[in-house]
């Protein structure tokens, strides 16, 4: 029996980068996949026919993590489609890097909202159905800077390490309910993201990096999927850091 069969996996901007390298891996593990982005109708068509032909039953929706109500109905429909939710991995992020004393209010605020807000609104739609059920696994994707800081980031940096004290708390709320809440915290991982950094910003990234390289996202999905598995039923609170040595705690 592969390791995921019979359950239901929800990847928040899974589309594309890290989200899409965890849809692939949980998928073609068994798992039923539903991922939501903020692209063009027909590119979330297409990627959902691309799980398809990969042999992964899948389902894709038009949703912003900051919207509430369509997370709300996104949710819904999920479990009208397939009756329950087993792991729920809050990946979608972004950055509006800029200097704090030239931050614009908006930069920072929309970087909150995606990362910090859009994890609050999924894992608090979800919650209650793992409760029922009595098992889940929810992961959710900070980075190296919410643990080490980086200037130019403090939007980022300080969504990224809510994350992490929101992961601990919840742990600790749902843990006897068999519902284990963990964190991976990626160092410098080729996506679009960082693709878009000028070449001198990824040098001085890589020479910090023990491995001399940054990762590739399918780094990222082993580690989602080993706290997606059951095989990970007594961790529960932790961070799994991914990062090519760069930060070692
Ligand atoms: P990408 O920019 O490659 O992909 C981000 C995904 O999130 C896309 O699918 C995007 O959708 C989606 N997304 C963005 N905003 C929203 C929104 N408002 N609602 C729904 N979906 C949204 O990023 P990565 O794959 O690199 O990053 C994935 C996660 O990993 C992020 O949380 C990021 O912070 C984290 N991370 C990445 C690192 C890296 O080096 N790449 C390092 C550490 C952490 P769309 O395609 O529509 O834009």
């Amino acid at each position: 029996m592969s390791a995921f069969e019979n359950q239901v996996a929800i990847i928040t901007g899974g589309r594309r980068g890290i989200g899409k390298a965890i849809a692939l891996k949980l998928g073609k593990g068994g798992a039923r996949i539903a991922f939501n982005d903020v692209g063009q109708p027909e590119e979330i068509t297409e990627t959902v026919e691309e799980f398809r032909s990969a042999g992964i039953e899948a389902r894709g929706y038009l949703v912003d993590v900051t919207n509430r109500d369509a997370v709300q109905k996104m949710i819904e429909d999920i479990i009208s489609f397939w009756g329950r939710i087993d792991i729920l991995v809050n990946n979608a992020g972004i950055t509006r890097d800029g200097l704090f004393l030239r931050m614009k209010d908006e930069d920072w605020q929309k970087v909150i909202d995606v990362c910090l807000q859009g994890t609050y609104n999924f894992t608090k739609e979800v919650l209650k159905y793992m409760v029922k059920q009595k098992y889940g696994r929810i992961i959710n994707i900070s980075s190296v800077v919410g643990v080490m800081g980086n200037a130019g980031q403090t939007n980022y940096s300080t969504a990224k390490a809510a994350i992490l004290g929101f992961t601990k708390s919840l742990a600790r709320e749902v843990a006897a309910r068999g519902i284990t809440v963990n964190a991976v915290a990626p160092g410098f991982i080729d996506t679009d993201m960082t693709r878009r950094l000028p070449e001198e910003v990824k040098k001085l990234w890589i020479d910090q990096i023990p491995m001399r390289r940054g990762g590739y996202p399918e780094d990222v999905a082993e580690a989602v999927a080993f706290l997606a598995s059951k095989a990970s039923g007594y961790i529960t609170g932790q961070t799994i850091h991914v990062n090519g040595g760069m930060l070692m705690l």
